[in-house]
């Protein structure tokens, strides 16, 4: 028989989704007729913006021709849309990052994942608890961790708690670390860093000569305009960072993929003698040889995103979603629950009622109130005691599952 690779069986088993799964079944088998509002996972639910559409139909009627048809593209993506990101989401915001050093890809689910490729055995790996769970099983599917242990902690990682006492926003490592992922806007939290909080990670970072992996995939939900939305709007981080952002939350692009990954040039690492090497070149070769890159049609569709009708079409998806947020916060706060988050990104992390632990809390919504909401246990240890619900669904639906809550809470 085949040998599999031992590191998947270091995976906690009863992984979050499958479990929520499980029990809102075992729930709708046992009451079929209770209406469930789903404010679990976090994907989008309103319809891809027009101008996307458009330009997407537009590449399909070109794709009918010969002089029109296109094959395989630049495993980096095409270059008008690379000039675009780079334009508006970096030199708009005067970070000078150029479209050679974005790669565009089918995610930044893969790409977070993806990027342990490059990097060696024996890094020093931190990420927060609670913590988007890819960041964590990546590392152990590549073996660059120990087992998990009771409390579903895996050795050789990092745990950097962040909780209402920090903001949300963790403290710097107390031990010496070389790789460290960071997501703000903060999935599952809904925090976000300030100018000062990511100077100060950035300077840990050239000080210890430590690599930032920094999700940005909800930076267009930030509503203050002093917040940055990009690592490479501080100092010195062209030096230290990778950064990841995605088409997904802003433009809906869930179902259909498109993300990019920011590897600046001069951005080095080491080899096993300690001789610096580009990162940049790395990437580029592991992406020339692993992908083939993003469709053609879905590339025109998220160049759409940067004209005009498409900039004010994502701008109004996001206020949306973040209405409901508000519309959670209040409602919650209202019903005596304590809320964070909700304010800079499209989830809203709830304190549990006193007696309640994630799980128990999660039972409690599912069973009177039929809506489904994440348990905080299923990012972390940390988390537990917190329950995640998402801003993403109808307005309909946002009002209905507050009303229910609310009830349950009273009743
Ligand atoms: C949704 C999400 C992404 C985006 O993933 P895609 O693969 O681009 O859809 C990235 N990071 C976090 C933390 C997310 O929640």
């Amino acid at each position: 028989m085949v040998l599999i690779n031992g590191n998947y069986l270091k995976l906690k088993a009863g992984y979050l989704f499958p479990e929520i799964a499980r029990r809102v079944k075992a729930f709708s088998d046992a009451n079929p007729e209770a209406p469930i509002i789903r404010l679990g996972i976090g994907d989008v639910t309103e319809p891809l913006p027009q101008a996307c559409r458009d330009a997407m139909k537009t590449a399909v009627d070109e794709m009918g021709s010969r002089e029109g048809f296109h094959g395989y593209g630049p495993e980096q993506g095409y270059l008008w849309l690379r000039e675009a990101i780079a334009s508006h989401d970096f030199q708009a915001r005067g970070c000078q990052i150029s479209a050679e050093e974005i790669f565009v890809s089918d995610g930044s689910k893969c790409d977070s994942a993806n990027i342990l490729d490059i990097l060696g055995e024996g890094n020093r790996i931190a990420v927060t608890d609670p913590v988007y769970p890819v960041y964590v099983d990546s590392n152990v599917m590549a073996g660059r961790t120990g087992d998990a242990d009771g409390a579903g902690q895996y050795g050789g990682l990092t745990y950097l708690p962040i909780n209402a006492e920090n903001g949300f926003t963790a403290q710097l490592p107390s031990e010496p670390v070389d790789l460290i992922y960071l997501c703000f806007p903060n999935n599952p939290t809904g925090a976000v860093a300030s100018r000062e909080q990511l100077k100060g990670w950035v300077d840990y970072a050239l000080a210890h000569d430590a690599l930032i992996l920094f999700d940005a995939a909800y930076e267009a939900f930030i509503q203050d305009p002093s917040l940055p939305h990009s690592i490479y709007e501080i100092e010195g981080a062209r030096g230290c960072a990778i950064e990841f952002r995605s088409f997904s939350k802003n433009a809906g692009f869930t179902g259909t993929r498109c993300a990019l990954t920011v590897v600046p040039r001069g951005l080095m690492g080491k080899d096993a003698n300690g001789e610096a090497v580009e990162l940049w070149g790395l990437w580029n070769r592991r992406q020339c040889t692993k992908f083939n890159g993003v469709s053609y049609i879905v590339q025109r569709g998220a160049e759409a995103v940067y004209c005009t009708e498409g900039q004010a079409q994502v701008k109004a998806l996001v206020a949306f979603y973040m209405e409901n947020a508000a519309i959670i916060r209040s409602e919650l706060s209202a019903a005596g629950l304590q809320v964070f988050g909700g304010e800079q990104a499209p989830y809203v992390w709830v304190k549990t009622p006193a007696g309640l632990d994630s799980w128990g809390f999660f039972d409690q919504l599912l069973q009177r109130a039929h809506v489904v909401g994440t348990p905080g246990s299923g990012f972390g240890a940390a988390g537990e005691g917190y329950f995640r619900l998402s801003a993403f669904n109808s307005r309909a639906n946002v009002i209905e599952a507050m009303g229910r809550i609310q009830a349950a809470i009273a009743g």
